[in-house]
């Protein structure tokens, strides 16, 4: 079975699973300095990982990019000349008018006839229409999974269904690395085979993901915990050690609105469209459900956000986004306007390039670890409260307290994962002290 890559949110995976190809919505592993792009300052670390996995990943047989950012619509130039089958797929920014849907709706018959010159079959309304019935009910499970889970592994059941599809949703063993790689792709493309041979009606319900008990729930959630949101663009695998560093210190990912987590999935399926025509109840699905700051206007992210954070009763906010990424980096002093919750930006770089090269700012800082969380800025409220803490935190500046890092009060096994996650170079050590500084100013 023929493996189409893609990343963007709003690509939906029904319409290419529909056509009998396997759809991997992929959350990249940070590239290296081998990397096939060789550029890195002014390039976005995540189009870059991106474009690395596409062009070297043998098992990929086609890649589908948007043109949601001006990052990844030139990043198209290099897998639009190479040996790679590669779609452009135009996602129009405005989306208040008529035209501008159906626009889209049209792009995604365009994808279609590519799909079917990749070796896909044009499906029929059935079928799409059973398809995405098994998509929505794996969402559904995944969604209700939620609350057993720390925000690691949940990141890592959603990256599992962008991989895996609904035919691969299942209390799973985590991924394995490396070497096993390869095998456990050629075995999720024989579940995607049988998956796709199965007749419309043949469809059965999918196994639901397992809830953890009360007491497992008891177990890795405590009163004292701090309800946090992360917002931002996608995250890259090695970022995933953020959750644990805020999860092992104190602090409880409640919301999860990255690219990588609820903010890139679509909405649900309107019933009575979708008896009417399949393909435009998708399209409405995603282009009316996923937020990105690029639609113009984009009220409804944020007032997405405000309810979500409302909602999940969030006391602060981790705002996580690559550096070179204008479309996130324009959107900070709105959101923290918006939430009117203490924000604590973090801005991740690459390996080689120094923080703060991205324009506006720069304190000339340079990464401390491989791929970098390496540069923050808080409100001003998380400065003053440094300050109280005397910890001397100021937007260019690092703490000099490491009596205040590593989970004061938390247990002795939470503080040594914390650091083995610093040791490990996926998360800096500035990365962890301002977090502790955040954590302080919130209790
Ligand atoms: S993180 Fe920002 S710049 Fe990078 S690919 Fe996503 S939207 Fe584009």
């Amino acid at each position: 079975m023929k493996t189409v890559l893609y990343t963007c949110p709003y690509v939906p995976a029904e319409w290419i699973a529909a056509h009998g190809l396997r759809p991997w919505r992929i959350v990249c592993s940070a590239a290296g300095p081998d990397a096939v792009a060789a550029r890195r300052e002014g390039m976005c670390a995540y189009a870059r990982s991106f474009l690395n996995e596409a062009l070297s990943r043998s098992e990929v047989d086609a890649v589908v990019m948007t043109t949601l950012c001006d990052q990844m619509r030139r990043a198209f130039d290099v897998p639009a000349v190479g040996p790679i089958r590669a779609f452009l797929l135009n996602i129009p920014a405005t989306w208040q008018s008529a035209g501008a849907f159906d626009y889209y709706v049209e792009e995604l018959r365009r994808l279609g006839r590519f799909l079917v010159a990749v070796g896909g079959l044009e499906p029929s309304s059935a079928h799409l229409t059973a398809i995405m019935g098994q998509y929505q009910a794996a969402r559904r499970s995944i969604l209700g999974a939620r609350p057993g889970r720390t925000a690691r592994r949940w990141a890592e059941l959603v990256e599992r269904f962008g991989r895996g599809g609904p035919a691969g949703l299942d209390e799973a063993p985590d991924p394995p690395q490396d070497a096993a790689e390869g095998r456990e792709a050629r075995d999720e493309a024989d579940g995607w085979q049988r998956f796709a041979q199965r007749r419309p009606d043949s469809v059965r319900p999918l196994p639901s993901v397992k809830a953890a008990t009360p007491t497992q729930y008891a177990m890795r959630h405590r009163n004292d915990e701090i309800a946090l949101a992360i917002i931002g663009g996608p995250l890259l695998k090695q970022d995933f050690d953020i959750y644990d560093l805020i999860e092992d210190n104190g602090g409880r990912i409640v919301f999860d609105a990255t690219e990588t987590g609820e903010r890139g999935w679509p909405g649900q399926f309107d019933p009575a469209a979708l008896a009417e025509d399949p393909l435009t109840a998708l399209g409405r699905a995603y282009f009316e459900g996923v937020r990105d700051p690029s639609r113009r206007p984009n009220d409804p992210l944020h007032a997405w956000l405000k309810d979500a954070c409302r909602s999940h009763r969030v006391r602060g906010v981790i705002y996580y986004r690559h550096l070179w990424c204008d479309a996130w980096h324009a959107e900070l002093s709105r959101v923290k306007h918006t939430l009117g919750l203490p924000v604590l930006a973090i801005e991740a770089a690459c390996e080689g390039v120094t923080a703060g090269q991205g324009g506006t700012r720069d304190d000339g800082r340079t990464t401390d670890m491989n791929h970098g969380l390496t540069r923050i800025d808080t409100d001003c409220r998380a400065d003053k409260a440094s300050r109280r803490l005397g910890g001397g935190l100021s937007r260019s500046e690092g703490l000099d307290r490491p009596a205040l890092a590593f989970g004061k009060g938390r247990h002795p096994s939470a503080m040594r994962n914390t650091q083995d996650a610093i040791r490990n170079t996926k998360c800096g050590q500035r990365t962890a002290d301002r977090i502790m500084a955040f954590f302080e100013m919130l209790r």
